[in-house]
Parts: structure tokens; C-alpha cells; sequence
């Protein structure tokens, strides 16, 4: 006889109002972006389908949008309609053997479901406090921080397949997950993530801190396994010190966060930088190193660009709206940094932030 016991209960999450302005500018955390021909929010499962569908059989162009905190929208708009998701609800089926396993809506607030977790000790995400955005947008680029990405605690995402009218449920292992990117970012904008599931651990502990920087900051080893809660604060506390964690008094944080991702390079690419250059292996023989250092290095400083539009003060991987930014002043500034590191390293930099009717300047090495 099993001595599992299990219990399954439903948490209400935090409802926000939902301006239903049609200017991208007032969803986006940059802060820029022109109107969208129709903006709707989706606050159900079945109205999402309903109005996604409905687009899609009458040729209407579709931009799914969570928090905006990913987004660089064009001063024209986006020509088509915006839908904001906003389904919510958090189930959770917990058994001392099989630990938690959790639904939780596309539309939930992302920070809010992490300190959920962490007051319920279901272990796993509590390096990922702070990454602003919705739950549904978490798959999309397998999102990630501080030694942890959510692939490591997602068991499934369930989908509305636009191009097959169906829904589809993909397994972790079907959702091709890589350093930010996912099957779903590759095929950008088939599926509609409608609900992510996740299995966590039981117990007040983190995973095993795997960053160095912020087992620095905790007092402990990589590798040590702390209070969640303490994982949570600390993580917050560097966040913060770097303007990853919103706030609208503080233009550092009027940011899509890292603007580049971090490239992987061949071997041979890899050998042509610096000696100091950082590289961490990525598998196959290939290399990441830090978009960050190639932009310092490239002679690129906090505060790089105009009174519009800058890196951040406080972290050169952000670009910021320093207050009356469009998003062709932010184009501006984030091509020149790109050419100069193509100039000076050889490596293009690539966009992690998704541009809607942008496109960067070409970068030639
Ligand atoms: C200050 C700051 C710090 C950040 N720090 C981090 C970090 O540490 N790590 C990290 O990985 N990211 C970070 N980000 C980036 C961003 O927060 C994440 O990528 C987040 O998951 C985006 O969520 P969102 O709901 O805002 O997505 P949006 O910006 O609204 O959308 C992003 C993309 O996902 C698509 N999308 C959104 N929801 C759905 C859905 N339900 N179904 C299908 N497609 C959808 C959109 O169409 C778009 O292509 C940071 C951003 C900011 C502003």
C-alpha cells in the first residue's frame, strides 16, 4: 500500500487590469511601439482560440502578447491584431512521493507564480525570481537565469496549434529546448501556449546554486543547497544592483532585459578571440562566450548611445529607453553596437529580444 497521500487545490492568481489601449508603447516594457490595428484580451482559454481562430480564417495577422517584456514594436504599429493573453489559474496535484505537479495559465504573472513556489516549497524556479513577463512566454525562449532555465522544471506545454486548427500537447522532450530557444520560437507564431506544466520537488531548499556570482553573494559554494526564500531575496537584491527587475522611477529597467543573446561559436571562431575572452563549453565542441564582454570590449560603456536611447547604466547587455526613446532611436543605437562588435570581434550579435517590424541594420564582420 502506497503512503502517498496527495492533494489537489486551485489558487486564484493575482488578477491585473488590462488597458486595452491599442498602443504598443503602453504593454511593452521599452516602452516604445505604435498602435495595433485591434487589441484584444483574451481572459479565457476558449477566448484565445475563438479570437485567434477567427484571424487566422480571415488572413488577419496574429501578435500574441504576455507581458511585453520580450517585444521591440515599431513606431507604425503592428498592422494586424494584438492579442493579450490573459487566462489565469494555478492547479496543483502534491503527493510527499511525486512532489508537486502544477498547471498553471499562459496568462499568469511569471514573478508572481515564482513566489508562489517558493511560499509553497515546490523547488526549482527560485533563481528565476524577478524575469518579468507571463508564464506562456517562459517556453518561448526557455527562459533562464542564474544557472536555471525553465526547461529544467517544465513537464509539458499545452498549445493551439494555428497552422492545424488543434491543440498539442508537447512533452519536455519535444519541446526543443536549447539555450533561449524552444520549438516553439523556431516556428514563431504556430503555436499559442495556453497552459505550462511543471514538476517540482518538495522541501525549503533550492536546487544546488550553480552560479558562481550568486553563491558568491549567498555565502556559500557552488553547488550548496540554501533556503529557497534566501535563493529568492538574493537573487532579487543582484537583479536589482543590474536593473533586471522593473521599475518605472529607474530608466535602467525600461528594457526588453538583454538586448543580444550570448553567442555560440564554432571552435574555430572561439579561438579567434581574445585569450581573455570568456568561454563556457556548449556541447558539440562549440563555445559560449559573453555578449556582454564583446560589447565592453568593443569599446562599448554603460550609458553608450543618446539622450533617448542608451545602454543601461548599470548593465551594457540592456538597451534602454532613457524617456522619449521610438523604437527606431533603439534600432539606431543597438546596430552600431552590433557592427562594432562584428568590426572588432568578427561575431554578429543576435537579437534575444524579438522584433516586431524591425529589422537591425546588417552587421558586417
Ligand atoms: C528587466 C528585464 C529583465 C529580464 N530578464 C530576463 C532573464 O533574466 N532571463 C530571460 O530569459 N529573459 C529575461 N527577460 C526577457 C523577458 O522577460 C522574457 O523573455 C519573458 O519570458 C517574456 O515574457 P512576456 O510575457 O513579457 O512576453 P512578450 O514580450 O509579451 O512576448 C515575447 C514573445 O513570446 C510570444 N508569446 C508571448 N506569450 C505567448 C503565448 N502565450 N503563446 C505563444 N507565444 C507567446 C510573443 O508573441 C513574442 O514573440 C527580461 C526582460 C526585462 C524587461
Amino acid at each position: 500500500m502506497s503512503s502517498c497521500s496527495a492533494d489537489r487545490f486551485e489558487v486564484a492568481s493575482t488578477g491585473r487590469p488590462i488597458d486595452p489601449s491599442p498602443l504598443l508603447r503602453d504593454h511593452t516594457t521599452l516602452r516604445v511601439g505604435g498602435a495595433a490595428d485591434r487589441f484584444v484580451v483574451a481572459g479565457s482559454e476558449a477566448e484565445l482560440i475563438s479570437i485567434v481562430t477567427d484571424c487566422d480564417e480571415r488572413g488577419v495577422p496574429v501578435l500574441i502578447l504576455g507581458g511585453g517584456s520580450n517585444l521591440l514594436v515599431a513606431d507604425a504599429g503592428f498592422p494586424g491584431t494584438v492579442v493579450r493573453v490573459a487566462n489565469t489559474g494555478i492547479e496543483a496535484d502534491v503527493s510527499a512521493c511525486g512532489g508537486a505537479a502544477v498547471r498553471v495559465a499562459a496568462g499568469v504573472d511569471w514573478d508572481d507564480f515564482v513566489a508562489h513556489a517558493v511560499a509553497q516549497e515546490w523547488c526549482g524556479i527560485e533563481t528565476l525570481s524577478g524575469i518579468p513577463g507571463s508564464v506562456g512566454a517562459t517556453p518561448i525562449q526557455n527562459v533562464g537565469a542564474y544557472g536555471a532555465e525553465v526547461a529544467q522544471t517544465i513537464s509539458s506545454v499545452r498549445t493551439w496549434d494555428r497552422r492545424d486548427r488543434a491543440q498539442k500537447t508537447f512533452p519536455v522532450v519535444d519541446c526543443g529546448f536549447g539555450y533561449r530557444t524552444s520549438r516553439f520560437k523556431r516556428e514563431p507564431g504556430r503555436y499559442v501556449v495556453l497552459e505550462v506544466s511543471y514538476q517540482f520537488t518538495l522541501g525549503n531548499l533550492s536546487r544546488p546554486i550553480a552560479y558562481s556570482e550568486l553563491a558568491g553573494r549567498l555565502g556559500v559554494e557552488v553547488g550548496a543547497r540554501v533556503d529557497s526564500r534566501l535563493v529568492r531575496e538574493k537573487v532579487l537584491e543582484i537583479r536589482r544592483g543590474k536593473g533586471m527587475v522593473l521599475d518605472p522611477s529607474d530608466h535602467d529597467t525600461w528594457s526588453a532585459g538583454s538586448f543580444f543573446t550570448n553567442p555560440i561559436l564554432d571552435a574555430d571562431a572561439a579561438g579567434a578571440l581574445p585569450d581573455d575572452a570568456p568561454r563556457f563549453p556548449a556541447g558539440g565542441g562549440r563555445v559560449k562566450t559573453s555578449a556582454a564582454w564583446l560589447i565592453q570590449h568593443a569599446g562599448f560603456s554603460r550609458g553608450y548611445g543618446n539622450a533617448r536611447a542608451a545602454l543601461s547604466g548599470k548593465h551594457v547587455l540592456a538597451l534602454t529607453n532613457r524617456g522619449g526613446a521610438s523604437a527606431a532611436d533603439l534600432v539606431e543605437v543597438a546596430g552600431q553596437v552590433r557592427a562594432g562588435v562584428a568590426e572588432r570581434f568578427g561575431v554578429t550579435l543576435v537579437p534575444e529580444v524579438n522584433l516586431i517590424g524591425l529589422e537591425l541594420p546588417e552587421a558586417s564582420s
